[in-house]
């Protein structure tokens, strides 16, 4: 990243005072953000002194420093996309999760559901053993693929960490959640993992957790996001300990399993109760 040098800067462009003073702080802002607090301040300054200065002189304002400004915030809009991402998969990555729960809840105030799958490989260490762990690394891309197909609308993934990922569905209720979380799920099982190396075989089980609209009279209170994570992992253990490769959530106060696999028999419930 080259350093700003304004003053080396030839002027060949034109503006009034407050747009200077506003490219000055904008300059100010993103060298900061970047921990350059001492070239922030002479921006600063400048911005400070050109908003007081007793002048009718037009300022003139070099079309390179717009320039700068602009590469400046790219920069910063690419760092900060980055820093959201896993650099395995580039599905999001937790820090994104925590910063979207927040303020889904801020959002949802007294409104919508949301349901938030826990999804994990199955028996993805014996992948790693008989397949080498680079090969795993492509599983783990692929399977990002595939959990993100067809999400709706406001939908994302993001990796929770290892092998596990996290689909967060705003706005949709239980049955299109289990409808969706059931479809990805079998996508999985559906792929042809064979033309990554034969027999190999890759399967998710997922645990469902589905909040209703928050004040709902006829239900419990809005959980926290936290909490509703909590529940979704307690369904990932009954999905896991059912058979795996399977989605487990929460009906009429039971556990239950989507798709074929809700004729099974012995569906475990979760290890705390309630959850
Ligand atoms: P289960 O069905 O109970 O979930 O079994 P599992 O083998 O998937 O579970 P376990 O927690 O024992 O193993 C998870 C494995 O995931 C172990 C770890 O090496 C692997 N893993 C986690 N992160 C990565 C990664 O980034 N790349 C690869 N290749 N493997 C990873
Ligand atoms: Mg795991
Ligand atoms: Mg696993």
């Amino acid at each position: 990243m080259t350093a700003l040098r304004p003053e080396i800067v030839e002027p060949d462009g034109l503006a009034d005072g407050p747009d200077l003073v506003h490219l000055h702080e904008s300059i100010a802002t993103l060298l900061a953000a970047r921990g350059q607090w001492r070239q922030a301040y002479r921006h600063l300054r400048s911005a400070y002194d050109l908003a007081f200065a007793e002048q009718d002189v037009r300022p003139m304002v070099p079309e390179q420093l717009r320039r700068e400004v602009d590469r400046l915030r790219r920069e910063h809009a690419e760092a900060r996309e980055q820093s959201l991402r896993d650099s395995l998969t580039d599905s999001y990555n937790r820090r994104y999760l925590d910063q979207r729960l927040v303020s889904l809840v801020a959002e949802r105030g007294g409104g919508a559901e949301l349901a938030i799958a826990l999804v994990d490989l199955d028996w993805f260490k014996q992948v790693n053993d008989t397949f080498g762990h680079l090969l795993g690394d492509r599983v783990l891309q692929n399977v990002v693929e595939l959990l993100q197909v067809d999400l709706p609308d406001g939908a994302f993934c993001a990796r929770y960490g290892g092998e596990e990922f996290v689909l967060v569905l705003p706005d949709v209720d239980a049955a299109e959640a289990v409808r969706i979380a059931e479809t990805t799920r079998s996508r999985v099982e559906r792929h042809a993992w064979d033309s990554l190396a034969p027999g190999l075989r890759v399967t998710v089980s997922m645990g469902l957790a589905c909040e209703p609209p928050a004040g709902d009279a006829s239900t419990r209170p809005a959980v926290a996001p936290e909490q509703q994570l909590l529940r979704a992992d307690s369904l990932l253990y009954s999905a896991k300990q059912s058979g795996r490769n399977a989605v487990a959530y929460r009906e009429g106060g039971r556990v239950r399993l989507a798709g074929p696999a809700s004729g099974r028999r012995g569906i475990t419930e979760p290890r705390v109760a309630g959850y």
